[in-house]
């Protein structure tokens, strides 16, 4: 699959808008400002196409782009910022509930901070994934931030907070660097294969 060849299709704000017409869907996941914005960029080639660091108050839609004619990547809006109402968290966790139950889901691609342990809203993501059964890529971002050393350490951390199973695939990612960007492919085409 061509990963440069890649449209923006629609934004969908609740389950009226899923694009449901039978192309797999990867579903990108991620807490705000962990770079899922970046990352998608970097996979695409592109400066510009997922809008990095998006005003929090426009994080409740579902942002839809056509890879190659072959897949939607499905950009699932970001969580935890701190600033945002109640309102719009509840409007975000319902948005939510509704894709994940939708059945619609071929891979979830889980976005974490390679430096960080993930957090407790990482792990219910992650969970979330696991219950609709599909396979999960985890892509641990900002790897340039880290020391060599702290590499293995960090990523079995991460392997181990969000229970990756035996054949879900962690990629250590860096956005800025361009690290990952193969491999993270390579996972996508095995789950579309
Ligand atoms: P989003 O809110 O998850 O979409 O995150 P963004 O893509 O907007 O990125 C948030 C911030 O992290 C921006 O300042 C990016 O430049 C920065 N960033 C994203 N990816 C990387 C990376 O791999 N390495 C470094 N050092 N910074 C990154």
């Amino acid at each position: 699959m061509n990963f440069n060849k890649v449209e923006f299709v629609l934004s969908a704000a609740s389950r009226e808008g899923f694009l449901r017409d039978g192309l797999p869907q990867l579903a990108f996941a991620g807490r705000s400002n962990v770079g899922k914005s970046s990352v998608i960029n970097r996979l695409v080639n592109r400066k510009n196409f997922a809008r990095v660091g998006a005003s929090p108050g426009k994080t409740s839609q579902i942002n839809y782009f056509r890879l190659d004619g072959a897949a939607y990547l499905v950009d699932l809006p970001g969580y935890g910022y701190a600033k945002v109402s109640k309102a719009e968290r509840d409007r975000w966790g319902r948005l939510m509930e509704a894709y994940f139950a939708s059945g619609l889901i071929t891979a979830g691609v889980q976005i974490v901070d390679a430096r960080h342990k993930p957090t407790a809203d990482d792990v219910t993501m992650v969970n979330w994934f696991y219950d609709t059964g599909c396979p999960v890529i985890v892509a641990a971002n900002k790897l340039d931030k880290l020391k060599r050393s702290e590499i293995e350490p960090n990523l079995q951390r991460i392997r181990e907070t969000l229970e990756l199973r035996e054949e879900d695939r962690l990629v250590a990612f860096s956005a800025e660097r361009g690290d990952g960007r193969e491999e993270l492919m390579a996972a996508l085409e095995a789950v579309l294969a």
